[in-house]
């Protein structure tokens, strides 16, 4: 029988991340596994005003902080000191794909809205978490 011993909820910090958290704590109890959690932001760069460039250090700083924030305020309710708690800037799927494999993370979970029919092909996080995955993945199915 397939066990898990480090599971790897993603959350984008939306109100959704409650439902992958649930089932990923439901997945941690059962398993006697490790959770961690993991949230990425997309870096901003520089966006461009007219000729003024603009710079977004400040906005990224406060993105950082605020998933920093996150995490710990949940630390306690999803039994994940901060030490199992990743703020990582980059692609989210590349970043997850990085993260799942340097910590040996055996199950990785994504929330999933069902998409389907041409919206499939346009590929959204989960899908991108799915391809290329080197460990299980489970897409939990949000309501
Ligand atoms: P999406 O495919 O973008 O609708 O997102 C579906 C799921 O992918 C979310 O419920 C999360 O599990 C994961 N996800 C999306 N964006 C991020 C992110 N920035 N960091 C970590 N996980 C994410």
């Amino acid at each position: 029988m397939a066990t898990y011993k480090k599971i790897l909820a993603a959350v984008d910090l939306t109100e959704e991340s409650i439902q992958v958290l649930d089932r990923a704590r439901s997945m941690a109890i059962l398993y006697e596994a490790e959770l961690s959690i993991a949230h990425v932001i997309e870096p901003l760069g520089y966006a461009y005003g007219g000729d003024i460039p603009m710079d977004l250090t400040e906005v990224q700083k406060q993105l950082e902080d605020h998933a920093k924030k996150y995490l710990k305020d949940i630390g306690g309710k999803y039994n994940t000191p901060e030490d199992q708690q990743h703020v990582i800037i980059g692609r989210p799927e590349t970043e997850i794909h990085r993260l799942a494999e340097a910590g040996d993370y055996d199950l990785v979970l994504v929330g999933s809205h069902g998409r389907h029919g041409i919206q499939l092909l346009l590929g959204s996080t989960s899908n991108g978490v799915l391809h290329g995955a080197k460990c299980d993945v489970l897409a939990v199915r949000i309501d």
